[in-house]
């Protein structure tokens, strides 16, 4: 599906170190533990690709990630750890706002939600962030496996109903687990798809 090799290309700190804009891509959010590791591991078919555990300070990098010869997928900071220091947040809201408003490749960012936690207020703000620099979002729900079919309907009104409030929400949601390999590949066919 993706024509070539995956594999991992820089982490980026600052607007200056981002690669040349010479193809599409797509960007990972998440709070921190929403599953993003788990899911670009599967998402790619490499094991340990993306970093499985993610402490704050190790982790204010936009990650670049080759998928085939004609995408990036880019793996953004996790979000909501409790015990970041303001100024680490602050300086990758920074970088982040930059990032979403200044990257003309950047085709859809996904948004990871927990499939037994819903929307949360940090969520929201990353929304509302897209939707402000007009980055269309599409809500990637993780660790399906982990909730009960009869709990579930409960937790998909919540999201939509969140998401109903979102300009650049796309309607559709993608229900995965990364365990199971559920969604996966429906996923990597909507990454291809983009043009
Ligand atoms: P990240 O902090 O968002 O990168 O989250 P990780 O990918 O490191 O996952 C956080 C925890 O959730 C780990 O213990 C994973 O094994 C677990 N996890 C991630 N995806 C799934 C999934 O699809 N199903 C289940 N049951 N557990 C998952």
């Amino acid at each position: 599906l993706f024509a070539g090799p995956v594999d991992f290309v820089k982490g980026v700190v600052a607007m200056n170190g981002l690669p040349e804009a010479d193809r599409l891509e797509v960007c990972f959010a998440g709070r921190s533990n929403v599953g993003k590791s788990s899911l670009i591991n599967a998402l790619t078919g490499r094991k340990g690709i993306a970093r499985a555990s993610n402490t704050p300070g190790r982790t204010q990098e936009i990650n670049y990630f080759t998928l085939g010869e004609e995408r990036y997928l880019v793996d953004l900071p996790g979000y909501g750890y409790a015990n970041a220091p303001l100024s680490v947040v602050e300086k990758w809201q920074r970088l982040l706002k930059q990032y979403l408003q200044g990257r003309q490749t950047l085709r859809r960012a996904f948004v990871l939600i927990d499939s037994r936690h819903g929307v949360k207020a940090v969520d929201e703000e990353i929304m509302t962030l897209l939707d402000s620099a007009a980055v269309t979002f599409q809500v990637v729900m993780t660790k399906a496996d982990k909730v009960k079919e009869k709990d579930r309907q409960k937790v998909l009104d919540q999201v939509r109903g969140a998401l109903s409030k979102h300009p650049a929400a796309f309607p559709e949601l993608v229900l995965t687990s990364s365990e199971k390999g559920d969604g996966i590949s429906t996923l990597r066919a909507i990454i291809a798809g983009l043009d």
